[in-house]
């Protein structure tokens, strides 16, 4: 991963190294593999970011502690915390971490980091295609994006092995009521016969949003090969690569 040079909220001036402290309020497990943690400021008591961007966990190791980035999925008006979903990593050094915490505990953060900010002044369109834990970054944009930008299609799909792998429909339903044309839904790659919805893989779904006649942001979040494949289809297309913005968490 590319630890980012720190940034302010407001532009590219550089920040100190600064240690956020940040209580553990709530732990929701969604699934097996996949966790949330609401996070409150204890020291300093405010944070400050921008949608799009990630904080680096300081996993208590020896000799030094490790770092590992996690992208913020909640709205970035808020000052006095964040929420982080995980995906639990098998033998991963912070993953293992993440899921001994039991609710009450102090955890270090640095940041924010990155630059991948919804593009404004935005598209007709936006599309957000995310596997694993990829829906945090673009939660982050959809919450934070409410007020400002109501009217816009918004298309979200989601992408996971099973339908026991299915998470956070409760809160894409809220944002369903929310938006004027908001839609979401969930792709299987191992459905089984039950499944009605949509089976494979997200990027086998991108002709159903007719992006060569409506001007289109793509938002691609998750797994490498995901992006690769969806870049790499869109190009021969012919599509605008300036208009996809893509987030790989490995
Ligand atoms: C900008 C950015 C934002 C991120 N945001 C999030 C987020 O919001 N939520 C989240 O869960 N993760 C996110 N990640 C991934 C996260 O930083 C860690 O890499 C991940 O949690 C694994 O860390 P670990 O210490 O548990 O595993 P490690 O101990 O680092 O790795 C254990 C093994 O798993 C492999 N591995 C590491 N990461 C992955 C992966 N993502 N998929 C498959 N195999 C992997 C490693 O190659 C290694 O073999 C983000 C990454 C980046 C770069």
């Amino acid at each position: 991963m590319t630890a980012d040079t720190p940034q302010t909220p407001e532009g590219n001036k550089p920040k100190g190294r600064q240690i956020y402290k940040m209580r553990v309020v709530e732990i929701r497990d969604y699934t097996s593999r996949i966790r949330e943690l609401f996070l409150k400021c204890e020291e300093p008591n405010q944070f400050q970011f921008r949608a799009g961007q990630f904080v680096m966990l300081h996993v208590p190791a020896e000799p030094k502690p490790a770092l590992r980035a996690y992208s913020i999925a909640s709205n970035d008006q808020q000052r006095d915390g964040f929420r982080l979903i995980f995906n639990h990593i098998e033998n991963g050094l912070a993953s293992n971490f993440v899921w001994t915490l039991k609710g009450g505990e102090l955890l270090d953060f640095t940041g924010p980091f990155g630059r991948l900010f919804f593009k404004e002044p935005p598209t007709q369109q936006i599309v957000m295609l995310s596997t694993g834990s990829g829906i945090s970054q673009h939660f982050c944009y959809l919450e934070s994006n409410l007020k400002k930008y109501p009217d816009l299609r918004y298309r979200v799909l989601m992408g996971m092995r099973t339908a026991n792998d299915i998470y956070y429909r409760k809160e894409l339903d809220s944002l369903k009521r929310e938006f004027k044309d908001f839609d979401y839904e969930f792709v299987l790659s191992r459905a089984d016969d039950s499944w009605t919805g949509k089976k494979g893989y997200v990027q086998h779904f991108l002709s159903e949003f007719n992006y060569r006649e409506t001007p289109t942001t793509f938002y691609l979040c998750g797994n490498g090969g995901m992006i690769k494949d969806v870049k790499a289809r869109l190009a021969e297309d012919g599509f605008d690569a300036a208009n996809i913005l893509a987030e790989a968490f490995d």
